[in-house]
């Protein structure tokens, strides 16, 4: 029932070793998706692959090196935690920070070779400091973000502008980048969007005529980069799309491209229910005729949102079983369905495919009233994550030992 690792790393796809309740990641379809998106750019456009937030919930480590392999070139992270920690995996690719750090981290930031983007003075003035202050083995490569309209973070294009100048002044950095990040690229209407590239290319202009060309240009996310190649441009930074996960339900992924992460655990109890009973707090689901529940160890505390009550349900001898009451911190209850016979042990998909009777992720984030990227994003630290490559779960050793 639980077999252990073999002694060559590799274990049956379905040995469990640990907590029934796990991610499993699939290697292959990542890289399948980092190759299906890399046909779709320009010539000579790069592809970053966004990795923040632990890889939207699937592992930064493995990721990183998966998405790197697979033909990405350059990574991007939300803070510089992320970035040290991928520096401590030894990998060397360019590592952006995506969004505005503190200037006190300016220079961790640096000394990690974490490439900052810059909107404000402030934080200008700390990575100058930075740089002059630390033994760097070159200049710093910075970006600067332009806000065309997102509102959010970035400086105006005036203000983008001086601080280009002011990069491409100072020895000790270089203008790594200009980008900008589109506030609407999944909204079927493309005007504002358009808008944002608009303002953004006469940004460019202007420091084309001032003589300072920044080394790479990059604004669109995946939605802009499947919808146009409009918007490629250098470099795209695609982030929910690798995953194998739409924008938004109006964004229809390239051929090819499928779910990276499933979501599993098994029945730990079989729950024999008369009518009247209720079950799990509150009462708040009551049996109206008998019927067996099926106790899964997922809560809100492994991201298995409490939201789900009575509205959930998870795959199960290929069919669907409803959430049973309420979710709690650490235990589910679901229905066992019509026609399936299930037992101690037995395999339940809580997140996955059609075929499974399970949800997806985007149908779990609708249920919900949340995006994909929430609900990936919310997978919390217990749930362990298992990687599969060659049809095969790479046990913790592999893991741990896979060359970069
Ligand atoms: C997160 C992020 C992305 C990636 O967005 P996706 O919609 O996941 O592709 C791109 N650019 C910036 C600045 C981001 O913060």
């Amino acid at each position: 029932m639980i077999p252990a690792s073999s002694a060559s790393g590799v274990a049956a796809p379905d040995a469990s070793s640990g907590r029934a309740t796990r991610a499993i990641i699939d290697l292959d379809a990542l890289a399948g998706n980092v190759r299906a998106m890399g046909r779709l750019l320009s010539p000579g456009t790069e592809l970053l692959a966004v990795v923040k937030a632990n890889a939207y919930g699937h592992g930064a480590r493995m990721v990183a090196r998966t998405a790197l392999a697979a033909g990405a070139t350059r990574l991007g992270v939300a803070t510089v935690g992320e970035g040290a920690a991928l520096r401590g995996f030894g990998i060397t690719a360019p590592i952006l920070l995506l969004g505005p750090i503190d200037p006190g981290e300016a220079r961790v930031a640096l000394s990690q070779d974490l490439e900052p983007t810059v909107g404000t003075d402030a934080l200008l003035e700390a990575v100058e400091d930075a740089a002059r202050s630390l033994p760097l083995g070159g200049p710093a490569q910075v970006h600067v973000k332009v806000d065309t309209g997102m509102r959010r973070y970035g400086a105006t294009p005036d203000g983008a502008v001086a601080l280009a100048g002011r990069i491409a002044a100072n020895p000790m950095l270089t203008l790594a980048g200009l980008s900008t990040h589109f506030a609407a690229a999944d909204d079927p209407d493309e005007r504002f969007t358009l808008e944002q590239a608009a303002r953004f290319d006469r940004c460019l202009e202007r420091l084309a005529e001032l003589g300072i060309p920044p080394a790479s240009v990059h604004a669109a996310n995946s939605a802009a980069t499947i919808r146009s190649r409009r918007y490629d441009y250098d470099v795209v930074r695609v982030g929910i799309a690798l995953y194998g996960l739409r924008p938004s339900p109006s964004i229809v992924l390239p051929e090819g491209m499928e779910p990276v992460l499933s979501l599993r655990s098994r029945v730990t109890r079989i729950i024999d229910l008369l009518a009247g009973e209720t079950v799990g707090y509150g009462r708040a689901h009551r049996v109206t005729s008998t019927s067996q529940g099926a106790l899964v160890p997922i809560g809100y505390a492994d991201g298995y949102r409490r939201a789900l009550s009575e509205r959930g349900w998870m795959g199960i001898g290929g069919k669907r079983g409803a959430v049973m009451g309420r979710v709690s911190m650490d235990q589910t209850v679901i229905e066992i369905p019509d026609g399936v016979s299930s037992r101690v042990g037995d395999k339940v998909i809580v997140l996955g495919t059609l075929e499974d009777g399970a949800p997806t992720v985007e149908a779990m984030a609708e249920t919900i009233g949340t995006i994909a990227y929430e609900v990936v994003t919310g997978l919390t630290t217990r749930v362990e994550r298992v990687y599969r490559r060659g049809g095969a779960l790479l046990d913790g050793e592999e893991v741990i030992e896979t060359p970069g």
